[in-house]
């Protein structure tokens, strides 16, 4: 396994040995666990040579947000990735990627102003200037992503299409803790309390997930008023949004009765950490 840190490097790496291979390329910002790693296995079985890129991208944090402290692994990370079989870890500097003060930007317009894009202004501006970049530099044919970052992928997703990205994406399932809490680099900022009381995100989301499939509620609103009774019997959470919609445009919905294609999602901080959770709902 090679791990390149220069776009110099990595081109002549492409040169001889990438060329005509299919790539298949996974972006991550390190701190790796048993998501990416399922994003990476199924990379390997699909791909002939296998990318990762780790880099922590200053551009999608906000002023007051996590950058500085966000957690970085590296080495563990390197562990993780050789037992993956993956080729090359792209591990470039923030100034090889940013050499001067960026003043190219790719906004992708109304999926992002709503869930995330809300609370988060700028932060999908930041992820989809450096996929971009990253699919520029790497050239790969194929790129995963996880369904954990759901508004993430349908960003990248128009991106591709509308920008001509010849790259083809795939959206991968969330993996879980064994109580259901969706795995994420974050959840390292947890305390023992912090962390049992992390799982109401999912069990809020499996609950109204099955009261929606068994047909005893369909108006957003009471969807809304049960995720949110489950949440706020948590002492240390703190509701940032609910959203219930439609997984295609990510447009609110009111009453579920005749859509097919439904997305739940809601980002919680337990503590001072913000952690984000979805489910879809296909009802035939
Ligand atoms: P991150 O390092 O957090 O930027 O995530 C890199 C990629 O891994 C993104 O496409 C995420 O959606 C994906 N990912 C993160 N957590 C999970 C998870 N629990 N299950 C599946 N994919 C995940």
């Amino acid at each position: 396994m090679l791990i390149l840190e220069t776009i110099l490097d990595y081109k002549n790496w492409l040169k001889k040995f990438g060329f005509n291979k299919k790539i298949g390329f996974i972006p991550t910002m390190g701190a790796l666990h048993e998501g990416h790693l399922s994003l990476l296995n199924k990379a390997r079985q699909e791909n002939e040579i296998v990318v990762l890129s780790i880099f922590v991208n200053p551009l999608q944090f906000g002023e007051n947000e996590d950058f500085s402290k966000y957690p970085r692994t590296f080495q563990d990370d390197i562990e993780i990735a050789k037992k993956a079989n993956v080729d090359v870890i792209f591990a470039p500097a923030v100034t090889e990627i940013y050499p001067t003060k960026q003043n190219v930007f790719v906004d992708v317009q109304n999926i992002t102003s709503g869930l995330c894009g809300a609370s988060r202004p700028g932060h999908f501006q930041g992820v989809a200037t450096i996929v971009a970049k990253l699919f520029n530099i790497l050239k790969p044919q194929v790129a995963y992503f996880g369904q954990k970052d759901y508004q993430q992928f349908l960003v990248i997703k128009r991106m591709t299409e509308q920008l001509g990205f010849d790259v083809k994406l795939e959206m991968c399932e969330i993996i879980r803790e064994n109580d259901g809490l969706a795995m994420s680099s974050r959840n390292k900022y947890l305390n023992q309390l912090e962390r049992q009381q992390a799982v109401c995100l999912s069990q809020a989301l499996r609950f109204v997930k099955n009261s929606i499939e068994s047909g005893e509620i369909s108006d957003a609103n009471s969807i809304k008023n049960e995720i949110e009774k489950i949440i706020i019997k948590n002492t240390l959470a703190k509701i940032d949004y609910i959203f219930v919609g439609d997984s295609k445009n990510l447009e609110p919905l009111q009453d579920l009765k005749n859509q097919k294609n439904i997305l739940l999602a809601l980002a919680v901080y337990i503590g001072k950490t913000r952690l984000i959770d979805n489910i879809l709902i296909h009802i035939n």
